[in-house]
């Protein structure tokens, strides 16, 4: 049974109003229903999420419980295992967003020998700390995330209190990360258009993969669409631009390749800049 309305409220003394899925989009959600919205069961307090699906709907939060016989209990239940790439790139947090982006580009920018010393002083750093008696250690084991068995933490100074979101270089994609929201990273190759649907081909290594961004992305982000050109004019001048992207990853029509589905606009980076910075940029120039 799905949600049919949530209710919006600010705080406890807020009486809340009722929201149907058709009053929202993703970009409202983000920047004014997250975290806000609740069960329309009267005197349950589960947060809820929305989530752009077809047709957009609204979930149970993560973690969030409806009190005993509420209608929506079990919605959480079925939610839960099939949750797709685009419903938790919906539940990323910004600054986690622009965090991983940004992560990713350090990474990029590394050469090999960097990366090797990273590599080398976190090995250290887990034979100092691993444990005397691992037989006998019953503690759960912490799953860390790596890049090429960089851990991130390495680059950000934290632990990550949010879903982590796995880095991956164009050469390194492989089977598991279909249908998986992942960042991918890549040379910028080309720009072109395939009808309304956008393309940048990347590759790194002799590997090529297509970023595709098509009706999700024109629906989330339609400020973005007519930005594009500007990839184009920054690769005239510059060699080697880096792609760094958060979506997800399947396989091509023809199905030879990986393909990476990109659901909005603040969720890729051309050398660090997004679209509009990308268009901030040329316009100084003029
Ligand atoms: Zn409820």
């Amino acid at each position: 049974m799905s949600i049919p309305f949530a209710i919006y409220k600010e705080n406890d003394d807020d009486p809340g109003e009722r929201l149907y899925v058709t009053d929202i989009d993703t970009d409202s959600y983000r920047k004014k229903y997250k975290s806000n919205l609740y069960c329309p069961t009267e005197n349950c307090d589960a947060k809820l999420v929305f989530v752009q699906t077809k047709p957009a709907q609204f979930r149970t939060w993560k973690l969030e419980d409806h009190i005993n016989g509420c209608d929506y209990e079990f919605v959480r239940k079925g939610a839960k295992a099939s949750r797709s790439a685009e419903e938790i790139n919906v539940e990323m947090k910004d600054d986690h967003r622009r965090r991983v982006l940004k992560e990713a580009l350090a990474l990029a920018r590394m050469s090999e020998q960097q990366i090797e010393d990273l590599r080398a002083k976190r090995k250290k750093w887990r034979v100092n700390k691993s444990p005397k008696t691992s037989k006998d250690n019953k503690e759960p084991k912490i799953n860390i995330v790596t890049i090429n068995g960089v851990d991130e933490e390495d680059l950000s100074g934290t632990t990550f209190k949010s879903r982590p979101v796995l880095k991956r270089d164009v050469d390194i994609l492989k089977e598991t990360d279909i249908g998986k929201h992942r960042c991918v990273t890549g040379y910028v190759d080309k720009v072109f258009e395939d009808g309304e649907k956008k393309i940048i081909t990347i590759s790194k290594k002799s590997k090529k993969l297509n970023v595709v961004f098509e009706e999700a992305f024109r629906a989330n982000s339609p400020n973005f669409i007519g930005l594009f050109h500007h990839i184009i004019k920054y690769l005239k001048k510059h060699e080697n631009a880096i792609f760094v992207g958060i979506g997800e990853v399947r396989l091509s029509k023809d199905e030879d390749n990986y393909e990476l589905q990109v659901f909005q606009g603040e969720d890729f980076t051309i050398d660090g800049l997004n679209l509009n910075g990308l268009a901030a940029l040329h316009a100084n120039e003029q």
